[in-house]
């Protein structure tokens, strides 16, 4: 594999989608010496029918508001590569969703999900509806209309969705509702289900549960834990809320959570009650962030800015892609950041993770960081095969087990001769290799 020769037929293929040449230039060139040490992977040609999906569903999604007005958006499904597993991957409803963010996800979550050592390919989905300021019939409404398309090309051993961005209990419940009317079943055929029909306990929790429990190992590797760290953080959607209430337990002080308007600087650190209010507004569909501040004093709001001007031992991207540049780098750099783990996926620029790792600045990628979640998604869907529900401190063990063993593998393929864990490599070569020679088993097709 030649990784310039792939990369130039790969942006004549598919130019302009930005987010997906950049995922896969930072699997490829991670993976090239491996790749190019065993033949046989070039023999079977793995590189070039890894990178492109098995299949993409496109479709319309028509709605009506409640003001009687027709919408149309449009309504995605990447399936990219079923190999270990049926395709796995969220749903994301958000304005700025297109082919490339979409093909860009389901990329990376057939490595995750390879790292999870579960059963599950890759795919994610989506739509550009915005559900920000939407009414809930207008959600349910939206809802039904995707799931009337989407249903003929699911099912629970051929591609369970989640939630992601814009997607939570509120939007997986009126999928599944409609799923469930128009197959005739009751089936596991999406995860993140509420907990009375099938859902798994610690879900909701999971991604930000298991990107704390990847933290402390990493701080582990240092002698170090997270009593008394600092943590900013971005964001406080369905991932953020979770990593801040483990890492408040587990004594560190979160210091910022950001909303796309801007940021929240809390000195005395958000924990306890403070969470309890932000998921309240959260819940009642409002922006958090400004109200937030007029609430608790001593709280400031800063308009339009990003949170990695804030001093902090730990920086958390929570958000959304690409949301910390090389600018932030050297800002956090400058303020001595000792830490920097994505639980967003992709959330940091490549530019900023060159920084990183030319400043012996800790720095590991969405797709370890965050496989809690989907992780936790395969114990649902174990569950609801097994027709049997395990109580939290089950689900929670196992998820901690899995996220040391996602560390672990980082650490078999990413250690360098200095010691110095590079978990960006660790992470793309465990997981190109499971899947990588699972294609191979099962020949061309
Ligand atoms: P949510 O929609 O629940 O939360 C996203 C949060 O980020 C919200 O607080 C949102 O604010 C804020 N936000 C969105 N866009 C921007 C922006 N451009 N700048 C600043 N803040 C922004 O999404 P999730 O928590 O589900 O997902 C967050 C990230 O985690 C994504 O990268 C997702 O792919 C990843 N992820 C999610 C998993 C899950 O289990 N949900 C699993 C693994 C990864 P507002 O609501 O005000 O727009």
């Amino acid at each position: 594999m030649n990784v310039d020769n792939l990369m130039n037929n790969l942006e004549k293929k598919h130019p302009g989608e930005a987010e997906y040449l950049q995922a896969v230039r930072e699997v490829v060139e991670s993976i090239e010496e491996v790749y190019n040490d065993n033949p046989q992977f070039e023999t079977a040609n793995i590189i070039e029918r890894l990178i492109e999906p098995d299949r993409i569903i496109t479709f319309k999604v028509p709605w009506t508001d409640d003001e009687g007005n027709v919408k149309v958006n449009l309504g995605y499904r990447v399936q990219f590569n079923n190999s270990i597993g049926p395709y796995k991957g969220g749903l994301r409803f958000h304005p700025s969703v297109n082919l490339s963010i979409l093909k860009f996800l389901g990329f990376e979550q057939i490595f995750k999900n390879a790292l999870t050592t579960l059963p599950m390919g890759g795919g994610k989905g989506g739509s550009d509806f915005d559900p920000k300021g939407k009414s809930n019939s207008e959600i349910m409404r939206f809802c039904q209309s995707f799931m009337l398309e989407l249903w003929k090309y699911i099912g629970p051993e051929i591609d369970v969705p989640a939630g992601d961005i814009g997607v939570g209990g509120r939007e997986i419940g009126f999928l599944y509702g409609m799923y469930k009317r128009l197959k005739g079943d009751h089936t596991g055929v999406l995860t993140g289900k509420g907990s009375n029909w099938g859902g798994s306990l610690i879900r909701p929790e999971a991604t930000g549960f298991g990107a704390i429990y990847f933290v402390q190992e990493m701080l582990a590797t240092k002698k170090e834990d997270l009593k008394g760290k600092t943590v900013s953080l971005s964001g406080f959607g369905n991932v953020a809320w979770g990593a801040a209430l483990k890492a408040a337990e587990l004594g560190a002080k979160i210091v910022t959570i950001s909303g796309p308007d801007g940021y929240i600087y809390d000195p005395e650190g958000i924990s306890g009650k403070k969470i309890d209010y932000l998921l309240e507004l959260r819940a009642s569909n409002q922006d958090i962030v400004k109200p937030f501040s007029y609430v608790f004093e001593g709280t400031q709001f800063h308009e339009g800015k990003r949170p990695w001007e804030v001093r902090a031992d730990i920086a958390l991207p929570c958000a959304t892609q690409n949301e910390l540049n090389d600018e932030d780098a050297l800002t956090l750099m400058n303020n001595k950041v000792m830490m920097v783990a994505e639980v967003s996926n992709m959330g940091c620029t490549p530019e900023a993770v060159e920084i990183f790792n030319n400043n012996d600045i800790m720095f590991a990628p969405g797709k370890a960081v965050n496989a809690g979640g989907v992780a936790t998604s395969g114990l649902e869907m174990t569950q609801n095969s097994m027709k049997m529900r395990w109580n939290s401190g089950e689900v929670d063990d196992r998820l901690h087990e899995i996220m040391c063993n996602i560390h672990e593998q980082c650490i078999k393929y990413g250690k360098k001769d200095n010691g110095h864990v590079d978990y960006v490599k660790g992470a793309n070569i465990a997981g190109f290799l499971k899947v990588a020679n699972s294609m191979l088993d099962m020949g061309i097709i």
